[in-house]
């Protein structure tokens, strides 16, 4: 007996000294690191995906984890871009009519996709790339398609069309139909981004991928952070200011991509049931905890117009958003009313 309790006494010490050893340990190898690395803060710009990006991050290694969060984009451009011939969507494009082997993200993102294409009842379809490419968007040469043009290219706009071959791990969507996962991509791009970030010990910090905004944690002076939604018409001007901790905040405007032809705006937002740019609303704004989720949002809304938008938002758990009509009126969804400073 006394030899028993003896050792079981004996491996309940070991275990409490390893257990603390342990711990010990740690906190050693934590304050050490931040001691060799102390917190610092690095702002960097670069321009991927069309757009500018700007990544300011607070943390022991700071200037690495920004380089990384931009590796990801860059990586994550290099799988969805329809424009660079290599990129696994272009291959989809490529090979219309055919299966395609595909990595696993672009399924689950295709999914996503499909997702959101369900639930706005087709406002948002990342199948929209046939009409998409008749305006010029994305290509620099932009022009109003003829009506017939418009009637040709929006047979092959149907995302119930794409199969999935989850097994397999791989992808056909029928011939004539182009994927256009720029509605998305960023969104899903800017999750990632602030995954590495998180994952490089950033305690805050704020990524601005143009309409597509995330930040993590609170200010560096411990406040929440306070981002602008940009007024439609004047772009210089901030329309109203959102407080946000770890949340993220996408827009979807008609100033983004757009030109102007005899007096009238043509935008980069397409009504799929028309094939032409969406009209009522000029910006929507989507606040979410994941831009992969704002993002398509922002663009279903801006197609569905402020009835049919402010009734889908307001059926959605965690989603919040800012609607402004053509007239300028401004709504804003009930649960971010204390939220939001309007100017
Ligand atoms: P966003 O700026 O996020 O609203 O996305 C606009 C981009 O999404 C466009 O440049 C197109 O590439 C794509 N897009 C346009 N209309 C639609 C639509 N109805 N559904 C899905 N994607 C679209
Ligand atoms: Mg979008």
């Amino acid at each position: 007996m006394n030899i028993k309790f003896g050792r079981r006494f004996f491996l309940i010490i070991l275990v409490v000294m390893v257990v603390s050893g342990i711990i010990t340990l740690h906190l050693r190898t934590d304050s050490s690191s931040v001691a060799d690395n102390p917190v610092t803060s690095t702002t960097m710009t670069r321009f991927l995906m069309d757009t500018a990006i700007v990544i300011k991050a607070v943390g022991p290694d700071s200037e690495n984890a920004v380089n990384e969060a931009f590796a990801e984009i860059e990586r994550v451009e290099a799988v969805f871009s329809r424009h660079l011939p290599d990129s696994q969507v272009a291959k989809i494009n490529q090979h219309a009519g055919e299966w395609v082997a595909v990595s696993p993200e672009v399924i689950e993102l295709l999914q996503k996709g499909i997702y959101y294409g369900q639930l706005s009842g087709g406002a948002f379809d990342i199948t929209i790339g046939s009409v998409i490419e008749l305006w010029g968007f994305g290509s620099g040469i932009n022009r109003v398609p003829d009506e017939d043009e418009l009637r040709q290219a929006r047979q092959y706009v149907d995302i119930s069309k794409v199969e999935i071959d989850e097994e397999r791990g791989r992808v056909r969507i029928p011939q004539g139909t182009v994927l256009d996962f720029g509605g998305i991509a960023k969104g899903y791009a800017v999750d990632l981004c602030k995954q590495v970030l998180k994952e490089n010990r950033v305690i805050s910090a704020m990524i601005s991928a143009g309409g597509d905004i995330a930040v993590v944690g609170v200010k560096e002076n411990g406040n929440p952070w306070r981002v602008g939604i940009q007024h439609p018409r004047i772009s210089t001007d901030i329309l109203a200011v959102v407080s946000l901790v770890d949340q993220t905040i996408v827009t979807s405007g008609d100033y983004e991509r757009f030109f102007i032809e005899e007096g009238v705006r043509f935008h980069h937002i397409i009504d799929p049931a028309t094939g032409f740019p969406a009209r009522g609303v000029i910006s929507v704004t989507i606040i979410a905890d994941s831009a992969a989720d704002g993002d398509p949002l922002s663009t279903a809304v801006f197609v569905l117009g402020l009835d049919q938008g402010k009734e889908l938002i307001e059926r959605l758990d965690g989603i919040e958003a800012v609607i402004v009509d053509e007239d300028g009126d401004v709504w804003v969804s009930s649960g971010l009313k204390d939220e939001i400073e309007l100017l």
